[in-house]
């Protein structure tokens, strides 16, 4: 690892990856992930991402998107993202992303709040179909160092200006990392919750970096319960049973195998439905029938959903499958412009950690993995835009005096307590507090207004 880089990645889900990917060979690029390379939510996407199928379907993406929202999204963030789709995803098919196809054309799913079929999906499994074509792409690049077990512990800044960041390497070493930009991909916050469909490790680093920085954020509040995830007693991520299912027509039944519900309500409304018919039943879970999809081999259309329930010994094609809401997905985040600029100068982010607004208070099914690729790619084209700024500013941290003093110099100068930083433990509970902190404040003042 060098001291120096034009560009820091931190995290290698979809926005790390698609980030890197626009960006010129000539750029010497740090990738870094707290994990396993393949751990990151990414991989867990199952139902799909939302394209606009022709030019017809605009104003109905954008109403079902701003809907979903409850009007409160960016309308300028949400057009970017529809607007941007078709290139995105022509670029990860000339990747290489297997989509389904049918007679050589694409095949469109629904999920719930979506008016029409506007979703492209690979079996169950379509962020780890495009995520790990993605990071295939990635490893290729001579100019990209990706180091797995690599952890952001804080980022290097003064006067509202981001240097770089200090990192935790494999070995443990504690080392200071200068870029000309960086870009935070670091994903969601379910790590902090006890009942999450997220990998444990997600908790919401940047953003308590954010909140430590004065660096602005927004809608820490706006948290997405997920409606059905599969239940279990076991404490262990949970693991998500798609939207499309319901889409594709499984019912939700409560104890007496009744309806209650509209299935393809958005997930804000059928979470409260949920609940509240587990409150009037005194039960830990809801039912989910998959019996009732019609037309569909639901053994073929959902493989891992399915192979999941009979792995803990129940039988979708035979039995309900009991369900219960999860912490899911992150409206919120870092607050960035349609540049994915953050409000430190030099300092991006994009993905699940960020908030440009696109999903208002609340996401709309299969729209985060394309908001991901559209904002990552805006981010990597404004750092080229504002190098050449840069350059002639004569800011580029190769020319900064200090990169190469000791650590205990550059942790003076950045006003960082190393041994703070190495008690590991009380750090990591430090940064869960502040983002629960701010969660909790954002709460309370929005429950204050309605
Ligand atoms: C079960 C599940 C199903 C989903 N289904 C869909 C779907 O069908 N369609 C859809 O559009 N969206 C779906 N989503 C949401 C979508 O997958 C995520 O919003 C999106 O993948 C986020 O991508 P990301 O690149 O921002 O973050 P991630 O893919 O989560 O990547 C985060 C990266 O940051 C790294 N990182 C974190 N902190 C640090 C640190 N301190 N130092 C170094 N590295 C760090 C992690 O190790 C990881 O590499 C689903 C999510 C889940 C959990």
């Amino acid at each position: 690892m060098d001291r120096q880089y034009d560009v820091i990645i931190v995290g290698c889900g979809v926005a790390g990856c698609f980030g890197a990917l626009h960006l010129p060979s000539d750029r010497h690029i740090l990738m870094i992930t707290k994990s396993e390379i393949e751990e990151s939510d990414s991989f867990l996407a199952q139902g799909g991402i939302c394209v606009l199928k022709d030019e017809n379907d605009y104003d109905a993406f954008f109403e079902d998107t701003m809907k979903a929202g409850h009007y409160e999204n960016r309308k300028e963030s949400v057009d970017m993202m529809i607007s941007s789709s078709r290139s995105v995803i022509d670029e990860l098919i000339a990747y290489g992303v297997d989509f389904e196809m049918k007679d050589g054309e694409l095949v469109y799913t629904r999920e719930g709040a979506h008016s029409t079929n506007r979703i492209l999906y690979h079996e169950d499994i379509t962020g780890q179909e495009i995520t790990s074509t993605l990071l295939e792409q990635v490893k290729k690049l001579d100019n990209v160092e990706l180091l797995d077990h690599t952890e952001m512990l804080d980022l290097l800044c003064e006067e509202n200006r981001c240097d770089g960041i200090l990192l935790r390497t494999k070995d443990g070493e504690i080392r200071p990392v200068f870029a000309s930009h960086i870009l935070l991909a670091t994903g969601g916050i379910g790590g902090i919750y006890d009942n999450s469909t997220n990998f444990p490790h997600l908790t919401g680093d940047a953003l308590a970096l954010a909140l430590r920085h004065d660096i602005k954020v927004e809608n820490l509040n706006y948290v997405q319960i997920h409606p059905t995830t599969y239940y279990s007693e076991k404490k262990e991520r949970r693991f998500l049973v798609s939207e499309s299912v319901r889409g594709e027509g499984a019912t939700l039944l409560d104890k007496d195998g009744n309806r209650f519900a509209n299935e393809l309500l958005p997930r804000d409304l059928l979470t409260k439905e949920i609940l509240k018919q587990m409150d009037k039943d005194h039960t830990k879970h809801v039912w989910l029938n998959m019996m009732a999809i019609k037309d569909l081999d639901i053994k073929k259309r959902f493989p891992h959903i399915v192979e999941h329930c009979l792995e803990n010994g129940v039988d979708p094609t035979k039995e309900y499958i009991p369900v219960v809401p999860a912490q899911h997905y992150f409206m919120g985040g870092i607050y960035v412009d349609l540049n994915s600029h953050t409000s430190m100068n030099h300092l991006y982010a994009a993905g699940e950690t960020c908030c440009n607004g696109v999903h208002g208070r609340n996401r709309l099914a299969s729209n985060s993995l394309l908001e991901s690729l559209v904002f990552a790619r805006n981010a990597a084209t404004h750092m080229l835009e504002s190098d050449q700024v840069r350059a002639w500013e004569g800011r580029s941290p190769k020319f900064l005096p200090y990169v190469d003093l000791s650590l205990d110099e550059i942790a003076a100068k950045y006003k960082i307590d190393l041994d703070w930083l190495a008690d590991d433990a009380a750090r990591v509970e430090a940064y869960k507090d502040l983002v629960w902190d701010e969660i909790d404040r954002e709460e309370q003042e929005g429950n204050s207004k309605s």
